[in-house]
């Protein structure tokens, strides 16, 4: 279905929920319900599968946690729903959810069960019961095969950001998990897209699932003011504090760099200069992750900088900017990026670094977004000095107003100053201005070359020098940092190459650990991932053929498992066998295709990432093919490409 203006939609009265939801729904201030949810609710308070597709921020958590609460049983303890996520950010979000729209119903109980939380805790919270467990699959297959936790009374499940969990290769543990739950439950599948893949576990797995998808595409960013920045001239580091400096109406931003190490030099630089940011990654435990975006939340931190992977369904409402300090590998990327912006029907703005040659992928963006994205000249120097000055003077009389503020042990000390050493107060408050300002200059030095003479040059057009400071992305020959070490042709060319690990099973390793770490610190995307194959001491992956050097010596020294990766291609002479993970009674698990991308169509093989296919760094090509999917000329595409 296509959405309803919002005029025609219906009151979530209407759609037949009960007064206890209907009082909390006031209370919380949804007026109306989004179309995702006026659409699949009904449906599900019918006891219908339903496979529902809309992007994220559209309000899919209440789509089926509202009719889910309708039909729970809250004299029974037994787990009733389960809700599958990908990352555990998400289940504490969407455990956070239910708690909300459960206010008033008595003797509700919901439990998140993730990996790295503590197992004694999460068995003594399994055996207390709770009628909702959202989950991690991997953890949760864990229970289930301890027995820890039984879902015989369990009548709905939902699986949460499907594709994420097929791009993060959690897709065959989904469905070891929907093989173990009563087939007599009802099935909900929400995804951002529909990968093949994903439409085949539907296939399998949901009994005559009724069909929602919801065009969003454009509405979705639609608040959100897209802007770009063309990376000339300045540094980026310089660039974004000046925008940080200067930006109106910015509350908190989340700023996305490509890897880990990046999050943390780029958190580092800007503490330094005074900011309150940190650093979100994939390395940090669970509880740091959380205390951050719980700073985030209350504002004792403005900025976070994040990788894709751990800002994933981040939904903190005060972020008012993304910054996409190093640009996404593709357009959907870019898309979940900026939906943590404009969140709660406020208006959001997303700001995106481009360097010159990445200009290609800036057109692929605004085609996918359908909006024009609008270049910005900097800040200048002097703009960002008077802003900070006015802000100074600003916060001195804010404090000299404020009644709380108890000044006189300050007087007398001043008093001592200037009669102790015959100065002028207009001196002695210079010199604490001085002190006050450091480590944040309300006067800006020019830094090696002048800004002036940048932007002089730049608005000659002329380049100086690009891409300096792309934060931990890999160097290029010439030792510069280059965010796009990756050459296109490497990846262009499809074809792939089984590379050597040092991690493997006597490590406790799973491939998802060595998916992660890949696309965490090399921005490999997860597709360009292909088979696994884990022994005792080490394990294979296969990887786009000819990797640079570059890239390589980043890999190497990735740690899983407390182990360096070491990575190398795999010899020719080595006849390494084949080794897939054969620890889950899966049949499928020996019948894996040993190159997904040579999937036939229609072959109904699940390979680890199932929508193999060679990464679009031609970006031309791509938007071309796209365009032709818009037309329905070719339909293959527009089932992939379902979201736009
Ligand atoms: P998704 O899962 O589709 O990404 P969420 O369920 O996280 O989206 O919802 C996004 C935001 O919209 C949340 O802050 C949520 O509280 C808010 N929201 C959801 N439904 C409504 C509604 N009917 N009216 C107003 N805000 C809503
Ligand atoms: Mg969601």
């Amino acid at each position: 279905m296509t959405s309803p203006a919002p005029s025609t939609m219906p009151s979530f009265e209407q759609l037949g929920l009960p007064d206890s939801l209907l009082s909390m729904l006031s209370e919380v201030g949804y007026e109306i319900p989004s179309p995702i949810q006026a659409a699949c609710i009904p449906y599900l308070l019918a006891g219908r599968d339903l496979l529902g597709e809309a992007q994220t921020g559209t309000g899919k958590t209440a789509a089926f946690a509202l009719p889910t609460l309708a039909k729970l049983d809250l004299s029974n303890m037994r787990p009733q729903v389960l809700v599958l996520t990908p990352t555990r950010e998400l289940a504490l979000q969407v455990s956070e959810a239910f708690t909300k729209y459960a206010h008033h119903l008595q003797n509700f109980h919901v439990l998140p069960i993730y990996g790295g939380q503590s197992m004694v805790v999460q068995l003594r919270q399994l055996s207390r019961g709770a009628q909702v467990i959202v989950g991690t699959p991997g953890r949760i297959m864990d229970h289930l095969e301890r027995k820890s936790l039984k879902l015989d009374a369990l009548t709905m499940l939902v699986l949460d950001e499907a594709d994420e969990m097929l791009r993060m290769g959690f897709i065959d543990d989904v469905e070891w998990i929907l093989e173990h739950t009563p087939s007599t439950r009802q099935t909900a599948l929400f995804s951002a897209t529909m990968p093949a893949t994903i439409r085949e576990v539907a296939r399998r797995h949901l009994r005559e699932p009724e069909e929602v998808r919801i065009r969003t595409a454009t509405s979705t960013v639609e608040k959100i003011r897209q802007r770009y920045w063309l990376v000339r001239g300045v540094d980026k580091l310089d660039a974004l504090t000046r925008i940080l400096d200067a930006e109106e109406k910015l509350d908190a931003a989340l700023v996305f760099v490509r890897t880990k190490i990046g999050t943390e030099e780029l958190a580092d630089k800007l503490a330094a200069r005074g900011y309150a940011a940190a650093a979100l990654n994939g390395d940090m435990t669970q509880s740091l992750r959380e205390r951050v975006i719980e700073q985030l939340k209350n504002g004792s931190l403005d900025i976070v900088i994040a990788t894709d992977v751990a800002a994933r369904g981040i939904d903190v409402p005060r972020i008012s900017h993304v910054i996409n300090y190093d640009i996404p590998y593709d357009t959907e990327a870019y898309v979940h990026r900026i939906g943590r912006t404009g969140r709660a029907g406020r208006e959001g703005v997303a700001i995106l670094f481009v360097a010159p040659r990445e200009r290609r992928m800036l057109k692929s963006i605004e085609h996918a977004t359908r909006q024009q994205i609008e270049p910005i000249a900097l800040p200048s120097r002097e703009d960002v000095s008077s802003l900070r000055v006015s802000q100074f003077k600003q916060k001195v009389l804010d404090t000299l107003a404020d009644p709380d503020m108890e000044l006189g042990f300050f007087m007398s000390v001043v008093e001592e100053l200037v009669e102790e050493n015959d100065l002028s107060s207009r001196e002695l408050a210079a010199a604490l201005a001085y002190l006050v300002q450091a480590g944040r200059p309300l006067q800006i030095e020019e830094e090696g070359r002048g800004w002036d003479q940048a932007t002089a040059l730049h608005t000659q057009g002329k380049p100086l020098r690009e891409d300096i400071f792309t934060t931990g992305a890999p160097r290029s020959r010439t030792g510069r940092r280059d965010a796009n070490a990756i050459p296109a042709k490497v990846f262009d060319n499809g074809k792939v190459q089984r590379y050597w690990i040092a991690v493997g099973r006597d490590h406790g390793v799973m491939p998802k650990d060595i998916v992660g770490a890949i696309i965490n610190e090399s921005g490999i995307e997860g597709r360009s991932i292909g088979q696994i194959d884990l022994f005792d001491d080490f394990s294979t992956v296969e990887l786009p053929a000819q990797l640079p050097d570059d890239l390589l010596n980043v890999l190497r020294g990735v740690v899983v498992r407390s182990q360096r990766l070491n990575i190398r291609p795999v010899r020719d002479d080595e006849n390494l066998p084949v080794r897939r993970p054969q620890n889950r009674d899966d049949p499928r698990r020996d019948k894996k295709p040993s190159k997904p991308w040579e999937k036939k169509s229609g072959e109904k093989r699940f390979a680890r990432s199932g929508d193999f296919r060679p990464p679009r760094r031609d970006d031309a090509r791509q938007s071309e093919r796209r365009s032709f999917a818009d037309k329905g000329k070719v339909s293959g595409w527009k089932k992939r490409r379902g979201h736009e």
